[in-house]
């Protein structure tokens, strides 16, 4: 049978609920032979998922999603097969980290000006991750009883557009690809299908981006067949994944793309050959 991959899966150490180990116990259940950690600008997962990929005999793809401003659009970028230890791209994301976390402190002057009390410092602790988003903060109201539930935090007070959205520091795609670049890693869109990215398509190519994640359980199969033919009109690479943010999703979706395992060894040819 041919192996299959998940390139697409966040942990803990962002907004996902797994830690590393958790990861791979689902990945092990699922029938997953490779899988990509992905967390928002934050790599600090990745050296104990690699250190585990014997014990459950699952490859695991050191990666990150990464975000990036263009054109008032907000995007995500996948970087896989970096170097994690890289210090450009360690550079870049600890600007994005501060950047995040000093929007907590905006967010909460914000919120204070709409009646909800709360103090930024407990929701930077309550956070415990690098990458504070915007879930951990509304996670963080609820469970403390500030607001009755994640629907109203969003839609009245900091979803997108509403009074206490902030947004935060945020790269240029072209400067995010080049930190994925430095570190030896290859750049794709994540999830292209969304939010109309695609608009901003020739930025992304002129900026050197090289693949596409194609297979994304919210895109439609007509979204998909229209990507397929872009990435192969560029010659792109095509990648997929299920975007598991563990139970921070109605459902766990590890594994609801199962990319066959040739698209991972084309992704690997094509790092390898950077790295020569
Ligand atoms: P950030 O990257 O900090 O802006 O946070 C984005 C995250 O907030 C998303 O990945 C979602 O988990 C969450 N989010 C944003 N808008 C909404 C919404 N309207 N309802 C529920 N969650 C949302
Ligand atoms: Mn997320
Ligand atoms: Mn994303
Ligand atoms: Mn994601």
């Amino acid at each position: 049978m041919e192996k299959v991959a998940d390139l697409h899966i966040h942990t803990s150490f962002s907004d996902g609920t797994f830690t590393p180990k958790e990861v791979m116990e689902h990945a092990s259940e699922r029938g997953l032979n490779c899988i990509a950690i992905t967390d928002h600008d934050c790599i600090d997962a990745i050296p104990m998922a690699l250190s585990l990929q014997k014990d459950y005999n699952i490859e695991v793809v050191p990666g990150v999603e990464m975000t990036a401003q263009e054109d008032d659009k907000e995007l995500h970028i996948l970087g896989y097969f970096i170097d994690y230890q890289n210090e450009e791209l360690n550079k870049a994301l600890k600007m994005i980290c501060h950047g995040r976390e000093a929007r907590v402190y905006e967010m909460a002057d914000k919120l204070k000006q709409h009646g909800v009390n709360v103090d930024a410092g407990e929701i930077v602790k309550y956070a415990n991750s690098k990458a504070i988003s915007r879930l951990h903060a509304a996670r963080y109201l609820v469970d403390k009883g500030y607001l009755p539930s994640l629907k109203v935090v969003f839609d009245k007070y900091i979803g997108d557009g509403r009074p206490c959205y902030v947004s935060c520091f945020k790269f240029s795609a072209s400067q995010v690809i080049d930190s994925i670049n430095s570190a030896g890693g290859v750049a794709i869109i994540a999830h292209p299908g969304l939010n109309n990215v695609m608009d901003i398509f020739p930025v992304l190519l002129k900026s050197g981006i090289e693949g596409l994640e194609v297979y994304y359980a919210e895109h439609k199969q007509s979204t998909v067949e229209k990507l397929l033919n872009i990435a192969q009109e560029h010659n792109l690479l095509i990648t997929g994944g299920s975007d598991c943010h563990g139970t921070n999703k109605k459902q766990v979706l590890m594994g609801n793309i199962k990319l066959p395992y040739q698209y991972v060894e084309r992704l690997k040819e094509h790092a390898n050959c950077k790295r020569k």
